[in-house]
């Protein structure tokens, strides 16, 4: 079956849907999108997704395309025509089509583009790699300097992927000036007795939605967090490590590099932090 998209305003079947090959979205990267997980029919964390979207959008003077509770609707909209019980929906907002390739931006006045899609993954929760963990290895941060922004500059994390996957990893983890910055596409976090350590929020790191739950689930069932950044030496010592994001939730990792982490099976605070995760936000999702 074909899916229903979101085109700005209209629900279409996937092979209806269009944007302008003169889309500052298509030629320049220039666009922000989010992804929000559902779990059970119900979007998780979505206020916080929203919150972030809107940042992202100011951050580079791309107008608002429309409120939060009209994005709400169209995801609901989209979850029911496309009848997703666990899966993502993703959104993506360009600064639109203005009629010809330039630099400078488009008269003000043009009209952003918005795009949603369904993405439908059944038992999204209970994947298989939560008990085995991922495998990671270690790769130079390329990127620009402004990952705080959710762009769609993703080439570098791609790139990154594929270098893991040829390695026979499961993602990499990217390292500036001998730290670790984050995964592909997901927070990294290592676990020293009763601490769990990840790096603080800067332009260095996109401030994810998960992480931020994430830490204040810890915090209420009394773990340690500390935010400050390590290097992949003292994350093949620590006793464990995990990964976060909106579609893996938390995901422990076992090995780095050439070095399993702790006994090299996934540990117990990773399962924890997991459990109440999910627990806890299926609780709140909308
Ligand atoms: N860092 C990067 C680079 C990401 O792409 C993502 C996921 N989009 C995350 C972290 C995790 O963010 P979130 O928990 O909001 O999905």
């Amino acid at each position: 079956m074909a899916r229903t998209v979101y085109v700005n305003g209209e629900y279409l079947p996937e092979d209806e849907a269009k944007v302008s090959v003169f889309d500052r979205g298509f030629l320049m990267a220039d666009g922000v999108y989010e992804v929000v997980s559902v779990l059970g029919g119900k979007l998780i964390d979505f206020q916080g997704h929203m919150v972030r979207l809107r940042r992202s959008l100011s951050e580079l003077a791309i107008s608002e395309p429309m409120t939060d509770a009209d994005c709400l609707a169209a995801h609901r909209e989209l979850i029911a025509r496309n009848a997703i019980t666990d899966g993502l929906v993703y959104l993506q907002v360009t600064r639109g089509n203005p009629g010809d390739r330039d630099f400078a931006y488009p008269p003000e006045g043009t009209a952003p583009t918005v795009v949603m899609f369904t993405q439908s993954k059944p038992g999204l929760a209970d994947a298989p790699a939560a008990r085995t963990g991922w495998t990671v290895v270690s790769v130079p941060d390329l990127r620009w300097g402004r990952r705080d922004i959710k762009t769609v500059q993703l080439l570098y994390p791609s790139m990154a992927k594929m270098e893991a996957k040829a390695r026979g990893a499961d993602d990499a983890w990217m390292v500036e000036e001998g730290r670790v910055t984050e995964g592909t596409s997901n927070n990294a976090y290592i676990v020293k007795g009763n601490t769990i350590i990840t790096r603080e929020l800067s332009h260095d790191i996109l401030h994810g939605i998960t992480r931020a739950a994430v830490l204040r689930f810890a915090a209420e069932a009394q773990m340690q967090v500390e935010e400050r950044a390590f290097t992949i030496d003292e994350a093949q010592q620590a006793d464990e490590a995990f990964v976060t994001s909106a579609s893996s939730f938390v995901m422990p990792v076992v090995r780095i590099d050439d070095a399993a982490v702790g006994t090299g099976a996934v540990g117990p605070v990773a399962t924890r932090l997991r459990e109440i995760y999910l627990e806890e936000s299926l609780k709140l999702g909308v």
